[in-house]
């Protein structure tokens, strides 16, 4: 017989984590249960963590946005303080999976599912969120690209559950982009995507640029190179055309069920390219 365990508090939680056979954490359970009805994964003993209050937060402090682990995809998007300052969080989550799954699914479990393809990463990357990790003694924190270690894998111990994740506001940057291509508009993992952290001035010239893929390396992709490519230069279709010659070398796409990997590397380059196309529509430069 299966027991499925839902704590109410961090306190509550910690001695069921300690006791009997290693049980199977979920939140929403968006991931969780596709894997255990396709028998991936098993336990006697569940526990949800949605329940527990301390997780469903989104504080703000003068500079840093904390969200909860198991605050839901809707939560976040339709909260103001995530609107003011984390647009390109609610860009990403207005592409994910459907109203439902939005509804269920958390920012906590998409980032410990630690898909290539988890839509929230990109930002997350681009954002240099840290994630705040807990065990019934101690906290740590780590930037996200050194929690997720694989496709699939973590550096979570046993015994540990992800706690928060912490935002600086990104006041420097004016263009905040996230875009992904998928096999349709809704219910699909993006076959690629991009998320861009741009500051660029008034007489068009970048200042400082951040971007990373998702769906084209085994987990998403940072290159400094190419953000340094880009600093100094005026944001023009020229210069993204130049940088997306760079992407084409550094992403490692794989054939699979919903694209080529010929398919995704183009894709990349071109996500980069309609930078100019976004910046164009939103004032940020003009190509006339
Ligand atoms: C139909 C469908 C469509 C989908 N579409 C998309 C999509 O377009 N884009 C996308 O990115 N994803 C998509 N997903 C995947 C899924 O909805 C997301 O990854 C979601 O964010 C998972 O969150 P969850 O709370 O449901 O995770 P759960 O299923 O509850 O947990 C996932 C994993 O994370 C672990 N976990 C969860 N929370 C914590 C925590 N706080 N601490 C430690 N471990 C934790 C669990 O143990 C489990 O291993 C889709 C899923 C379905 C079923």
């Amino acid at each position: 017989m299966r027991q499925v365990h839902l704590p109410l508090t961090l306190a509550e939680l910690w001695p069921l984590l300690d006791a009997g056979p290693r049980p199977l954490l979920f939140a929403g359970g968006t991931d969780l249960f596709v894997k255990m009805r396709a028998d991936k994964a098993d336990s006697d003993s569940l526990i949800g963590l949605e329940r527990i209050a301390e997780l469903n937060n989104i504080e703000e402090t003068d500079d840093e946005i904390r969200i909860g682990a198991c605050v839901t995809h809707e939560e976040i998007m339709s909260h103001s303080l995530v609107a003011k300052h984390l647009p390109i969080i609610a860009k990403a989550l207005s592409t994910l999976g459907s109203p439902p799954i939005r509804a269920m699914g958390t920012i906590g479990g998409n980032i410990c599912t630690a898909s290539p393809a988890g839509d929230t990463l990109p930002p997350l990357y681009v954002l240099q969120a840290e994630v705040e990790i807990s065990d019934r003694k101690n906290s740590r924190t780590l930037p996200i690209g050194d929690f997720i270690t694989g496709p699939g894998e973590t550096c979570l111990r046993p015994g540990e559950i992800v706690t928060a994740v912490r935002l600086k506001k990104p006041r420097e940057y004016n263009l905040h982009h996230f875009e992904k291509v998928g096999q349709r508009k809704s219910m699909a993992c993006a076959i690629a995507s991009m998320a861009a952290l741009l500051a660029v001035s008034p007489s068009g010239m970048i200042e400082r640029a951040r971007l990373a893929w998702g769906s084209v390396a085994p987990t998403v992709l940072r290159d400094k190179g190419i953000e340094e490519f880009l600093v100094g230069k005026h944001l023009s279709k020229e210069t993204l055309s130049a940088a997306a010659e760079r992407v084409a070398l550094v992403v490692a796409p794989i054939d699979d069920i919903r694209a080529s990997a010929y398919y995704r590397r183009t894709v990349s380059c071109n996500l980069l390219t309609r930078l100019a196309v976004y910046a164009d529509v939103n004032r940020i430069v003009s190509f006339q």
